[in-house]
């Protein structure tokens, strides 16, 4: 499952983060995540309940920032939101384009004690 392998990359990130703080729990984490990074939300907190058991992350509130999707049309120049990465611009209709932001999936902040 690909939500499972995301939270064990966001643990070890976890993990290594409470080793330098010399912390053994992390309270609040922090994640962004676009709506294009092809991550499913209930997958994603599925995989979470299984894979935190007895780790640093077992406590940690876990809060998300969804950041909504959006485009950059390369032929009028105009920004749009995206709902789905193939969308075209809604002015020309073109396809060429650059995705602004909404790929993202990264730990953003971690609160440890
Ligand atoms: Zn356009």
């Amino acid at each position: 499952m690909h939500e499972l392998s995301i939270v064990m990359g966001i643990l070890r990130i976890a993990e290594s983060e409470t080793a330098k703080a010399g912390a053994t729990n992390v309270d609040i984490i922090e994640l962004e995540i676009g709506t294009l990074s092809g991550v499913e939300l209930d997958a994603l907190d599925f995989a979470w309940t299984q894979a935190v058991k007895h780790t640093v992350l077992e406590k940690a509130v876990k809060k998300i920032d969804l950041i909504e999707a959006k485009g950059h049309c390369l032929e009028c120049d105009i920004v749009f939101p995206l709902e789905h990465i193939y969308d075209p611009c809604p002015k020309c209709q073109n396809y060429l384009k650059g995705i602004i932001q909404g790929k993202e999936l990264r730990v953003k902040a971690i609160e440890v004690t």
